[in-house]
């Protein structure tokens, strides 16, 4: 394939946009090369500046669970923004799809609407402080929850050891009031909570993990979350940015029947549109502004067409109940194919996989936390990577990425798919 236009574009955007992107996800940086300028998109295709059609199996990063340019949801874009697109005063939109985002979640009586997943995470966060009105929270290694300073505390002795923040402009007296724990052990869990007695206002998790690759929970580890939690006075955040309204209508609570505290959503909950949001029972989320003393807010929260998309996209989720069952199907299909082509070419790898997400890593050991998943043969990744665009299926380029799969796969796209996967084998 021929990538004329992108690159030419590419360079345009180097000389005004910092690494030509606006979010480095996007950027080719792990795999080389640049990254590919996309003009459209319709169901499961996209379409870039240079004429080719690939097969996408990114969906933005998780929100087009349904395909691309889903009708329903553009139509309710166009519609209302033909009524004005931003008031700063209430709409009715915003309690039909807080209503509909209610009865769709267990355990949630309230939900604030914020514009992404990391005002959605780093608010969740104050919340939990303020209503705890304790300082400190626990993260994991290898989970995301967005660009906030608390959150960018990574792997690393050095980080683990003194706190240090892992990107610069990260104050330290910030990063020393995350702590860090190594997904799937509880034993390391207990120890922090130990360590720091009635100072843990929350421990912050991705119930299921999306952002090292695909890594579900061992068994009993979001049990001992949720128990050591309501054993030490700490709140239980479940990040379902990546999970909500992908795994289960009711996300990962639903899925594992595990209570969290606090919820947060972001991705599918905006149909493709800047949506985030935050919710939990009635007593803690009464605690935010303005019915209590912890601030936050939004100039853009609750827009319109957002509001919209959103509430086209949880409706349509909401009316079939198959969903889910054919998403995890047909990732299953794709997961048997995926493994039988690898195995059939003595390929050294693990599928991890859970309902729509599935991710492939190239390392025979068992992946359940960061340092498993960074043992990946990432040389084999890019080539990987390389070949299967040359045969127009897009993943992102990068090894740690889950790959989403959407409804609107065909069995026909994904047979395409596992036979551009078995071509590229040979050449790994
Ligand atoms: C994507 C993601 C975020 C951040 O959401 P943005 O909308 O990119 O700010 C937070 N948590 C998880 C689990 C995510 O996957």
């Amino acid at each position: 394939m021929l990538y004329k236009r992108s690159s030419q574009l590419f360079a345009e955007a180097e000389k005004v946009i910092p690494g030509g992107v606006n979010s480095p996800v996007r950027a080719f940086k792990a795999v080389g090369g640049t990254p590919i300028f996309v003009k459209s998109a319709k169901g499961a295709y996209m379409y870039d500046e240079d004429g080719n059609r690939l097969i996408d199996y990114i969906n933005s990063w998780g929100p087009m669970v349904l395909g691309h340019a889903y009708e329903p949801v553009v139509n309710a874009v166009i519609e209302k923004a033909k009524l004005g697109t931003s008031f700063g005063m209430p709409t009715e939109l915003e309690t039909q799809i807080a209503a509909l985002a209610v009865a769709m979640v267990p355990n949630i009586d309230k939900i604030r609407f914020v514009n992404s997943g990391t005002e959605a995470c780093m608010s969740a966060v104050r919340l939990a402080r303020g209503f705890t009105k304790k300082d400190k929270i626990i993260k994991f290694a290898g989970c995301y929850h967005g660009h906030s300073d608390s959150f960018l505390i990574q792997a690393g002795s050095g980080a683990i050891t003194f706190g240090s923040p892992n990107s610069p402009g990260v104050t330290a007296g910030t990063a020393k009031d995350t702590l860090l724990a190594t997904y799937n052990d509880l034993d390391n869990v207990a120890a922090l909570i130990e360590a720091n007695k009635n100072e843990i206002a929350a421990i912050i998790v991705e119930p299921v993990a999306g952002n090292m690759g695909c890594i579900p929970p061992n068994k009993g580890f979001l049990e001992g979350l949720r128990q050591m939690c309501t054993d030490n006075g700490i709140l239980l955040i479940f990040d379902e940015v990546m999970t909500g309204f992908r795994l289960a209508r009711g996300g990962v609570q639903e899925l594992l029947n595990i209570k969290a505290d606090i919820v947060c959503f972001g991705k599918v909950i905006g149909g493709g549109l800047p949506v985030g949001a935050f919710a939990a029972r009635e007593e803690i989320m009464n605690y935010l502004a303005p019915l209590g003393p912890v601030y936050q807010a939004g100039t853009l929260s609750g827009n319109p067409l957002a509001m919209a998309a959103g509430l086209a996209m949880l409706q349509a989720l909401d009316s079939d109940p198959t969903i889910f069952k054919r998403l995890e199907e047909k990732t299953a299909y794709l997961h048997a194919g995926i493994d039988r082509v690898l195995k059939a070419h003595n390929i050294v790898f693990t599928i991890n996989r859970i309902g729509s997400m599935i991710s492939v890593h190239f390392d025979s050991n068992p992946v359940t936390d960061f340092k498993s998943a960074a043992k990946g043969d990432n040389e084999r990744f890019k080539k990987f990577f390389h070949g299967l665009l040359n045969e127009g299926v897009y993943i992102a380029p990068s090894a740690y990425e889950t790959w989403f799969i959407t409804d609107a796969l065909s069995y026909e796209d994904l047979d395409f798919t596992i036979a551009a996967i078995n071509k590229v084998a040979q050449t790994l």
